[in-house]
Formats: structure tokens, sequence, C-alpha cells
């Protein structure tokens, strides 16, 4: 029957042909599962299951949406038959079919979505071995192609649900081409028959499909008939009351919902119905961890599923959660939203914008009861996504406070890991402390070690320790948590009430002298030079003035952006360190000596150093080795 019409490029047949080349994308991921993928080769059947459930949907939407589709026959399902004297299995669904066109498109030269990233992958996971590389196909699928791993021969018998549509036949071995010719079946859908293979002869019994769709596709939510009995549970899951569900379930469907990427258990599973004013089902899942897209700035980022009166609507719906709830998986089904709704029409819908709302706030209340729960639990969630759940403290003011109470923080009197929430900072805070300090920096061990948290040390005072660049926008946006200030312990000039040591007067108006000449020094290097209330140890620190950004969040900004402007620092001097008394010493005597330009700009460099910065290491290298010649020729006496 075939005469056979070489195509010039895959797609570009002549009208009327019957034998046409798979696209080469397609051939080489054909060949892949033709030759080389052995392991797990009953996830055929899930693949061929999912685009028959697909089909289903896309018919009920169609139905429902348009006035030009033939009859159907029956109600929707998947049936899957085995024939053992023809060694045949056939799965076909009363779905919406596929036309002359479509068929070809779809199935050889157009290559399935994903195709291009799992050939990269699988070149990748090649070198590391070829079990490495089967276990690929399992994780990925790759579509209708995966009926070749068990298959030598897969005959689609398909007709169009859209009215006159014609029936159709497309045939491949496999190896290169296929064809497609008109076919004879009746009524709307389409039926795949897998000629199987000698070596896949086990895919014949019933007892193994029915293991296989139990594994895979109990959740799909049609019934999947084999051999006559329904072998899926296919129920919409959220729609049953709570109480009906077991833990067990919502494992199987969680591991359904994220192809098993994200766990075996949620960490945390909300199901919940909501009457006013928007009617909808909910069954939300956090993760106990995240995929690694969660910080892809993707326009279209993983969202719920999204269903209309129990018909699909969008597989992965980002506009029924806040952006910084990305992390969610789950359902919604709502009675109050239109059929017809697309992604763009959804962007404006009010009905839309409500369910948003009502889930974020119930999924942070749901968050809030486990953090008041199970600490260590939230715990876990926090390190997961608190990332992310900061986001929203900055650009959510409708739920500001709910997501300020589940922040979590490491801090100066914890050991690593261990987190406090500003509630219990405030709870353990010392008599007569009027703020909550924070430090900001890349990580803790360079902050514990900051000279600016030494009054801190010396005083037993706690100090919240941010390390995530979000945490610079995040203590901009929250000024005060129950009407205490937060304040950076690298701002401004500390006042922790009085603990400073007597000094006379002579010796304080030395210090001030010894203040300015290095003032005068340093030039515009510095906005100011002052005698520190926050230094114990070290001699020198730099600290920015009471409302600047900062020095952390500036190194931020400048990494984006070299041109970014950095505001001058004030230079705070330890007056209780020799060293800076023995300059006030020497300035007292001759204010012009030549060496209190040089020990300025080491006071200067040193604070920096102390930051972990090091602005211009061959002038400091440079003038420690001035002060190293002067040290060791007084020494040796010469
Ligand atoms: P994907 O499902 O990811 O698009 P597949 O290779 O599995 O990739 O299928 C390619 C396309 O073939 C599908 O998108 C769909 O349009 C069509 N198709 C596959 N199976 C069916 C079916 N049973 N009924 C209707 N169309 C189908």
């Amino acid at each position: 029957m075939s005469e056979s019409v070489p195509t010039p490029e895959a797609g570009a047949a002549a009208p009327g042909a019957t034998e046409f080349e798979f696209k080469a994308q397609v051939q080489q991921l054909l060949s892949l599962v033709v030759h080389s993928l052995y392991t797990n080769r009953e996830v055929f059947l899930r693949e061929l299951v999912s685009n028959a459930s697909d089909a289903l949907d896309k018919a009920r939407l169609l139905e429902l949406t348009e006035s030009d589709v033939a009859e159907r026959a029956g109600e929707p399902c998947i049936r899957i038959a085995i024939d053992k004297q023809n060694h045949t299995i056939s799965i076909e669904d009363n779905g919406i079919g596929m036309t002359r066109d479509e068929v070809i498109l779809n199935l050889g030269t157009i290559a399935h979505s994903g195709t291009a990233e799992f050939l990269k992958k699988y070149a990748e996971a090649m070198k590391k071995g070829e079990t490495e590389a089967a276990s690929l196909i399992g994780q990925f699928g790759v579509g209708f192609y995966a009926a070749f791993m068990v298959a030598s021969r897969v005959d689609v018998h398909t007709r169009s649900l859209r009215k006159d549509a014609e029936a159709i036949l497309w045939r491949s071995s496999g190896e290169g081409t296929f064809t497609v010719v008109p076919g004879d079946r009746e009524t709307p859908g389409t039926r795949i028959v897998l000629h199987v293979k000698d070596d896949a002869s086990e895919f014949l019994e019933d007892w193994r499909l029915d293991g296989v769709i139990k594994k895979y596709s109990d959740f799909v939510m049609f019934p999947i008939e084999l051999d006559g009995k329904v072998a899926n549970r296919s129920s919409a899951l959220w729609r049953l009351p709570k109480a009906k569900v077991s833990a067990e379930e919502h494992a199987e469907f969680f591991k359904h919902l994220t192809g098993g990427e994200l766990g075996a258990t949620p960490l945390l599973t909300l199901h919940y119905a909501a009457e006013a004013p928007v009617q909808f089902h909910a069954l939300i899942y956090v993760p106990e961890k995240a995929t690694p897209d969660l910080f892809l700035l993707r326009k279209e980022r993983p969202g719920l599923r999204l269903y209309a009166k129990r018909v699909l609507i969008m597989e992965s719906c980002e506009l029924l959660t806040a952006s910084y709830l990305r992390f969610v998986r789950g359902v919604v089904d709502s009675e109050d939203l239109s059929l017809n709704v697309s992604r763009e029409l959804l962007q404006e819908d009010r009905t839309a914008k409500q369910i948003e709302q009502q889930v974020t706030r119930q999924v942070l209340k749901a968050l809030r009861e486990l953090a008041d729960e199970d600490a260590e639990r939230y715990g876990k969630l926090w390190k997961a996504f608190g990332v992310v759940l900061k986001e929203g403290v900055a650009s959510d003011w409708k739920n500001k406070d709910a997501l300020v109470a589940l922040c979590r923080f490491e801090s100066l009197k914890r050991k690593p890991g261990e987190l406090v929430s500003l509630k219990q900072y405030l709870e353990e805070r010392a008599a007569g402390q009027e703020a909550i300090y924070y430090i900001t920096g890349p990580a803790r061990e360079q902050l514990v070690e900051s000279p600016h948290l030494e009054v801190f040390q010396k005083r037993g005072l706690d100090v919240l320790l941010l390390t995530d660049p979000i945490d610079e926008w995040l203590v901009k946006s929250v000024s005060e948590f129950d009407k205490v200030p937060l304040r950076s312990a690298a701002h401004g000039d500390l006042e922790l009430g009085s603990d400073e040591p007597a000094r006379d007067a002579g010796q304080k108006d030395a210090l001030e002298a010894a203040a300015k000449a290095v003032a005068a020094a340093l030039g515009d290097k510095v906005a100011e030079v002052r005698l520190s209330k926050r230094l114990t140890e070290t001699a020198s620190c730099l600290v920015s003035r009471e409302g600047d950004p900062g020095a952390h969040f500036e190194r931020i900004m400048k990494m984006l952006d070299e041109t970014a402007a950095q505001k001058k620092r004030v230079l705070e001097l330890n007056p209780d360190h020799p060293f800076v008394k023995n300059l006030a010493t020497l300035v007292a005597r001759d204010p012009q000596a030549s060496h209190i330009a040089l020990w300025a700009e080491m006071l200067y460099d040193q604070a920096l150093l102390s930051e972990g910065v090091v602005p211009e290491p061959r002038k400091l290298v440079k003038r420690i080795e001035d002060l190293l010649v002067e040290v060791s020729r007084a020494r040796v006496g010469s």
C-alpha cells in the first residue's frame, strides 16, 4: 500500500502521501527507545494512558465550548485489552481523536515537547553509565514513542471529534518512517494497537498490566478498564470529604501530581472546600523539598492544577497562588469558573483572584499552625522555602503580618542551624533592650566575628544573623515587630545604655583630637570619624549612617550593577584600644607627625579587612611593610 514518497524535510510531505519520515529528533529518540533502553519498560503504559486521559479532557472541553463536534459513543473511558493469540495490547479512548493533519504532525513530525531536553540529559547520563541513562526514560517519559519499547509495530486507529472528520490509520515499526492511510474507525477517539515484541510478552498478562495501572495511573480521572473491569480508582480525590481520604491515598496522589520528584510524602496536606465568595475544592500539598527551578524567573512558574466543574482546564496554573508560594502543588476545582477560560482571561478574572487570595491565606494559616505545633518540622520547611516566603514579606502587604510571624532566623546566641522567631526573640530580650538587633552579611562565620557585634557579645545581647541577600529587602519592609523597632547592629551611633568607663576631660579631648586627625588624613574616604560605643576588642570598624543602605546591601547591588553608588561610612575608633590611646598621645604631641596619615589608613583598611574586603591589596601590603620596617628598626635599635 505504500507508494513511498521521500520527504525533502520532515513534515513537508506532498498532499496525498502515505509514507513519511520521522523528524530527525524523533528518529534519535526512537533509536534510543528501540535499541538501548531496557529497564523500566512498563512506563510505556503510563505514557499511553496519560495521552488517552488528555484526549478525554480535551474532548470534554471541546464539547462544552464548541458546536461543530460529533457525537461520542458512551461515557468517557479508557479501555485496555490484551489479545494473547495475536500478541497485541490495545489502548483505546473515546476522546478527541486526531485528524489526518494532526496525526502527521503529532506522531512524527514535531517532537514531543521535552524531547530536546531529554536527549541532552540522556547524553550527559550516558557518560556516567548505561544504567543511569536507562533510568532517565522512566523519570522523563518520552510520550507516545515509549510504545516502541515493547512493540515492534504500532497501529493508531483514530477519528477526530470534529464533525465530518475521517478515520485515519497511522502505522510504524519505529524505524525511520511511518505511514498514514484512511482507516475504518467509526466513532471519535483513538485506539492504539501494540504488536508486542517477543521479549516483552510479560505485558500480555492481565495481572502485570493491572499492577502497572495501579502503580502509575491510579489517579487518572477516567475509568481505565482492563478486559472489562475498572482497574484504577478514577475518582476526584479532592471532592471527597476530608475524612474519607487516607494518608496513603494522599501520598499516592502527591506522587501522581509531582511525578515522584518531590519525595514520597508531602510535608503538609490541606484539603478543604470553600463556599463563599467563590465555591471551590482545594487539595494542596506542601512538599518537603523544592524543585531545582525554585529560583528561575520563568514566566510560567509551577502552579496548581486547575479544574472547572471537574474538567481539567490547566495542568499548571500559576495564577492560583501568590508567587512566593510557588513551591506548593495540588488541585483547585471550581464550580464558578467558566470552561473556556484561557490563561489570559484568567489573569483578569475576579473569581480566579478570589481563589488565589483564599488559597494563599489558607496555606499561610496552615504553615502557622505547623510552626506552632511542630517547630522541628517547620524548621525543615523553613530551610527549604524560607527564602521564598521572605519574598512575600516585601511584596504582599496584605499578608505581611502573617508572613513576618512565619519568619525564622539564625542568631548570635544560638548554635548554627538553630532558628528563632521574632516573637521568641522579644520574649528572651534583656531588660531595657529597646530594639530587635540584626546584622546582615554573606555568612554566619563572618558575622559572628564581626567587630560590630563586640558590645553585644560582651553584654550577652542576641542579634539576628541575616545572610540571605533577600534579608536586606526584608528588614527594609519590616521596620518594627510588636511595636519594637528592628535595628541594624552595623548602623548608626549605637545606644545600648551607659556602660562607658569614666574618662577625665583631658583624656576625652585627646581622643576626640585623635579622631579629628584621622578624619583629616582620610579625607573623603569616610563620612566621619568618631569614638565607638560598640567596639570592645578591635581598634576600628566602619558603620553606615542611620538610613543609609548598608555595606552588605551595597555590595550585592554592586554585583548587579558595577556603577552602583556606595555611601560613605563612619569610621569608629575604640577609645579603650591601646593603639588608639597611643595615637591620642602622639596627636597631642604633634598633630602634623608624618605617621599619623599612615596609621589612619591602617585603621581604615583593618575595618574593611574584618568585613572580608580588601580594596587595594598592593597598597595595604606596602603600608604593612613600612610599619614592619619601622618596628623592626626600633627593635634592632638603629
Ligand atoms: P505529549 O503528550 O507530551 O504532547 P506525545 O508524544 O505523548 O507527547 O504525544 C504527541 C501528541 O499526540 C499529543 O500532544 C497529542 O496531541 C497527540 N496524541 C497522542 N495520543 C493521543 C490520543 N490518545 N488521542 C488524541 N491525541 C493523541
